[in-house]
């Protein structure tokens, strides 16, 4: 038996960077995964190619978490794709639009907020409706380094990803009873087309920062993921666990 086999996972966003890691791993752990894009059908597609290929289940499913009636659709459409068992959700799926505040448009605060924020509740409100009914089941959500410690010129994201925390803890106290975990990620930065637009002078001061002195990779991430959706984390929710190198310290 592998650790997480048979268990049906969606994972929003997880066609590129981080989330496509996850899917990989959590597919070569046992997990039959729901594979969600918001545009790029092919980056999904090719996710889904590689899982199949190793002998794996997978499905891509497009939809856009900040809408509320996707985000439900999507947590219907992985259960009727898989027979109705959904066991795992992963909240992963976001954006960045940086800037000073005072050049944040209206349209990139919004952006920013209804996607990190409220695609994660959008998902989770809908996916933990279907959990308290089988009463078991465990999301992670995605917050960041920048969530917990804040970062000049991403207000909008620093917001977002501190609501994603906050979310996490009300949601583990409010659903633990009922058997269900939800913990929290905080990446550092990430080696990922979201972190390529670094220049080299905050690149060389983020290496600065980071004991382990290298950029995460996406693998990094998917590996403790992976140990939070396992029963190996049985006794672990409400929990927000630092990917980062050491950096948050
Ligand atoms: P990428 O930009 O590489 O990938 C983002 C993924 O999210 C893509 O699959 C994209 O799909 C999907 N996505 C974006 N918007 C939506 C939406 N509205 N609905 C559904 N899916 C959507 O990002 P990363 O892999 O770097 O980041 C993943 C998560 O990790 C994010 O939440 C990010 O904030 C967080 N994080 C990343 C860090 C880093 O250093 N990279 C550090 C800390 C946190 P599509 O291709 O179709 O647009």
């Amino acid at each position: 038996m592998r650790e997480l086999d048979g268990r049906v996972t969606l994972v929003t966003g997880g066609s590129r960077g981080i989330g496509r890691s996850i899917s990989l791993d959590l597919a070569r752990a046992g997990a039959r995964v729901a594979v969600n894009y918001a545009a790029r059908r092919d980056a999904a597609d090719a996710v889904v190619a590689e899982i199949r290929a190793a002998g794996g289940d997978a499905v891509a499913l497009a939809g856009d978490v900040s809408d509320p009636d996707q985000a439900a659709g999507l947590v219907e459409a992985t259960e009727r794709e898989f027979g109705d068992d959904l066991w795992n959700v992963v909240c992963n799926a976001g954006i960045t639009r940086d800037n000073l505040m005072s050049r944040i448009s209206d349209d990139d605060w919004r952006a920013v907020i209804d996607t990190n924020l409220g695609g994660t509740f959008h998902v989770c409100k809908a996916a933990s409706r279907r959990l308290l009914r089988k009463r078991r089941g465990v999301i992670v959500t995605m917050s960041s380094v920048v969530g917990v410690h804040g970062n000049a010129g991403q207000t909008n994201y620093a917001a977002s990803k501190g609501g994603v925390i906050a979310l996490t803890k009300a949601l583990a106290k409010e659903v633990g009873s009922r058997g269900i975990r939800v913990n929290c990620i905080a990446p550092g930065y990430i080696a990922t087309e979201l972190t390529d637009v670094l220049g080299d002078a905050p690149r060389a001061a983020i290496l600065g920062q980071t004991p382990l002195g290298r950029l995460g990779a996406p693998d990094d991430v998917a590996g403790v993921v992976r140990f939070l959706l396992s029963d190996a984390a049985a006794y672990v929710t409400g929990a927000v666990i630092p990917v980062d190198g050491g950096m948050g310290m």
